[in-house]
């Protein structure tokens, strides 16, 4: 494992200037119109900056000079700078972006023979409790902004090329934070990653994980159906509200019909991950039940090993456990995998990410307003 930490400087702030990088299409389109250029300028500048990663106006060659010159005026292109990168004896990197406030977010970078996959965060912080995972003791904070989202994959393509890595091929939405939570941000932010011009992935490729925020799901099948991963980890209500408090806003008479919806248009699919606590959630009762619950939806299921953090008293189902648990629902014709702890040596496996959150008494008062969530 090493860490190296890359100088800081963050220029001062021009509050006149718009930050573009987090604007999609549309909306750069709408600030080009308030420039007086036609909506599919637009396309030119999303390529440039995102697909040839240019953020100097000035090398943009194919626009007019006279727009150059007000781009530079009137938009920014800063991108929150990445401030250290530590390396896993598997491969795994884990770069921390700095954000404006003092907070800070990490971003993991996954290799793996056939592909490479990018978890990516969408909040400082969590404000969901669940019960066993890092995030949750950092608190809550404040939702990532789109820019500060789509950053996150901008630097990890720019480190990708620079460190001659595979490409990043799938992205995750499983960082810090609960992405559903803030779609506002996050649909324009995976607008970017599917757009042809900009990051172009296919939206299969591309999962937005959540621990079951109903009506974000139907948002997002809505205005952005990509792929779906549900945060389960309990076949039943009432082990369920102990691990992911937000069960009892959700319950899974709510959830499972609402994933049910989701996955109905040919070619979605939702996965359900499960992460696998000695003596809590994985006896072979519990499998039993969870193949019931997911039988009428043709799922796919992720077991995931507990990665152990600090001060959080479980411990992880022991291997014949979780391949029993696994054999169990695999009879039962629920397609179940095991997924594969990456990057624990960096604190960098799921549940594991805490990034910096500077102000954690947000947290307190966002609880308060919305008691269904503490
Ligand atoms: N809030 C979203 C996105 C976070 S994804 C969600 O809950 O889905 C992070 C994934 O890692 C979730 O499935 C989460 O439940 C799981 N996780 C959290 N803590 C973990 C831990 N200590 N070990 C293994 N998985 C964990």
């Amino acid at each position: 494992m090493s860490i190296i930490h890359y100088p800081l400087s963050i220029p001062p702030d021009s509050a006149a200037k718009q930050a573009i990088l987090g604007l999609d299409r549309a909306a750069l389109g709408a600030f080009l119109a308030e420039l007086g250029e036609p909506a599919f300028r637009a396309k030119q500048l999303i390529t440039w900056l995102h697909r040839r990663r240019e953020l100097d106006f000035e090398a943009m060659t194919d626009l007019a000079k006279p727009l150059r010159a007000s781009l530079a005026t009137r938009a920014d292109t800063r991108l929150p700078p990445l401030v250290s990168e530590q390396t896993s004896a598997d491969g795994t990197r884990k770069w921390l972006l700095r954000l404006a406030c003092g907070n800070a977010v990490e971003t993991v970078y996954i290799p793996e023979p056939e592909r490479a996959t990018l978890c990516i965060s969408s909040q400082v912080g969590c404000s969901l409790n669940c019960t066993f995972c890092a995030t949750a003791r950092q608190g809550y904070n404040r939702n990532l902004s789109s820019h500060e989202i789509i950053a996150q994959l901008w630097q990890a393509q720019a480190a990708v090329e620079r460190l001659d890595l595979r490409p990043v091929s799938n992205i995750v939405m499983m960082g810090m934070g609960e992405p559903l939570l803030n779609l506002d941000q996050v649909l324009p932010a995976l607008q970017l990653m599917l757009d042809d011009c900009a990051h172009a992935f296919p939206r299969r490729r591309v999962t937005v994980s959540t621990a079951g925020v109903v009506p974000g799901i139907e948002r997002l099948s809505e205005e952005c159906p990509v792929s779906l991963a549900v945060s389960l980890h309990a076949p039943n209500d009432a082990l369920r509200e102990q691990l992911v408090p937000l069960n009892r806003k959700y319950p899974l008479e709510v959830l499972i019909p609402a994933c049910r919806r989701y996955a109905e248009p040919a070619g979605r699919q939702v996965m359900f991950e499960y992460v696998m606590l000695r003596d809590v959630n994985d006896a072979p009762e519990h499998a039993k039940q969870l193949a019931r619950l997911l039988a009428p939806l043709s799922a796919k299921l992720n077991l995931i090993p507990f990665n152990p953090v600090p001060g959080i008293p479980y411990q992880c189902s022991p291997p014949d456990a979780i391949a029993r648990f696994r054999d169990i629902l695999l009879k039962a014709r629920i397609f179940t995998s095991v997924r594969r702890p990456r990057g624990d040596d960096i604190a960098a496996a799921c549940g594991q990410l805490a990034g910096e959150v500077a102000d954690r008494t947000k947290r307190s008062a966002r609880m308060r307003a919305s008691p269904g969530l503490a």
